[in-house]
């Protein structure tokens, strides 16, 4: 983390959501391959750090991986961050598409094809939903050694419902195509 985005102000919290919500953990998982991969992630966790009735608390190390899939394509740089929010998961997901638009993100994209950025909500508190739209915990955790390393490096400890100990779930995978940046 460099200084400047140490000092970055923290987003102006709204009164009257403040006086209702309350503070939820979650954590998204952030990947980009094209257009400097490494500024498109780092301004994801700046625009992740000014959203509304949000607070980020931790951002692991920045990962290079080699894609995965049948599309040749650049490596990518992903990243976790940790969060509190009072924004509930729907509106979560909502500022986190907002987030990939404002980074050039299209609307529709190949699959397991290049991308400027991606945001996947990982984690959302003890929340577990199936929706096609918002499915939480993410089903890709497991076998996402680029998700895993990093989500254990701000929260080794944490019990991913339904799912288990994330330092357990990086044990149980190796680090192959995955290395620090
Ligand atoms: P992707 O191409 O992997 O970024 O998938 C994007 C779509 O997955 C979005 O339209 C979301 O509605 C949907 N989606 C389902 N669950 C999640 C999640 N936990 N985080 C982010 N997107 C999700």
């Amino acid at each position: 983390m460099t200084l400047r985005e140490r000092a970055a102000p923290p987003a102006a919290v709204d009164p009257k959501r403040a006086a209702l919500a309350i503070w939820q953990p979650a954590y998204i998982g952030l990947g980009s391959n094209l257009d400097d991969p490494r500024t498109q992630v780092l301004a994801a966790v700046e625009k992740l750090r000014a959203l509304p009735n949000t607070r980020v608390v931790a951002v692991s190390k920045l990962y290079g991986s080699k894609p995965f899939g049948p599309v040749k394509q650049g490596d990518f740089v992903n990243a976790v961050v940790g969060l509190l929010t009072q924004l509930d998961a729907p509106a979560l997901l909502n500022e986190a598409k907002a987030i990939e638009r404002a980074l050039g993100r299209p609307e529709k994209y190949e699959r397991w094809g290049p991308r400027v950025i991606d945001l996947d909500i990982l984690v959302y508190g003890c929340e577990k939903r199936a929706d096609p739209a918002l499915t939480i915990p993410h089903p890709g955790i497991v076998e996402r050694n680029w998700v895993l390393y990093p989500l254990a490096d701000i929260a080794p400890s944490l019990d991913i419902p339904g799912v288990g100990r994330v330092a357990d779930l990086k044990g149980s995978i190796a680090p192959e195509g995955l290395w620090t940046l």
